[in-house]
């Protein structure tokens, strides 16, 4: 499926949670699941029961959104997920985590998930020394990532630095002066996502 390019306001609007797409503006009054927390559409304010599927439906789909990933490849996660030892709900959101695009969002080195996607598209980012433009990448214990030396120094980057300083980075991964290396795999209770992983593991087993 198709990268969805249209308002993400909307997306957010439709889970009924904020997924934080918009960066900065996600903490303002601007927000707009703040001013309208209703469904978008002609129907949005209609009170309809959601059927056990629906339910489901609306955590994976909260989940996909929340970190931008298309559905084939969120599919492929739970599989992976699923072959791992452990709790498959928690492997695939560990899984998600792990992915480059969210550590470097995670680092604070983007204001959203999609903007430090675009960092990684665009060469920005090294992984162990190399540079990495997937932003579906799976990074591992011990990894380290870095924004090359020359975008450093660029006024996006400074400025998105600067802005994101007080953004807390999770304790899974250490962040200093634009590098950071990831020390463990993140606990459940270090995964903000909002969805019970358990309705997106009864989606795909139906
Ligand atoms: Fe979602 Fe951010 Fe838009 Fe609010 S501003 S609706 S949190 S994307």
């Amino acid at each position: 499926m198709a990268r969805y390019t249209g308002a993400v306001c909307k997306l957010c609007r439709r889970e009924g949670k904020k997924l934080f797409l918009k960066g900065e503006r996600c903490y303002t009054q601007k927000c707009s699941i703040d001013k309208r927390s209703y469904a978008p559409g002609q129907h949005g304010q209609g009170r309809k029961k959601s059927s056990e599927y629906g339910i489901q439906l609306r955590a994976k789909q909260t989940a996909r959104r929340y970190y931008g990933i298309p559905e084939t490849q969120f599919h492929k996660y739970f599989i992976m997920a699923e072959n791992r030892q452990g709790v498959t709900g928690e492997n695939l959101l560990i899984l998600c985590e792990s992915r480059l695009d969210n550590v470097v969002y995670s680092a604070g080195w983007a204001s959203s998930r999609s903007q430090a996607r675009q960092f990684v598209n665009h060469g920005h980012i090294t992984v162990n020394g190399k540079k990495c433009d997937i932003p579906s990448y799976l990074l591992k214990v011990g990894d380290k990532i870095e924004i090359k030396e020359k975008s450093k120094s660029t006024e996006e980057f400074k400025s998105v630095l600067e802005a994101n300083s007080a953004r807390p980075v999770p304790q899974w991964i250490s962040s200093a002066d634009a590098k950071a290396t990831i020390e463990r795999l993140p606990e459940r209770e270090e995964i903000s996502v909002p969805v019970e992983e358990h309705l997106i593991v009864e989606f795909y087993s139906r």
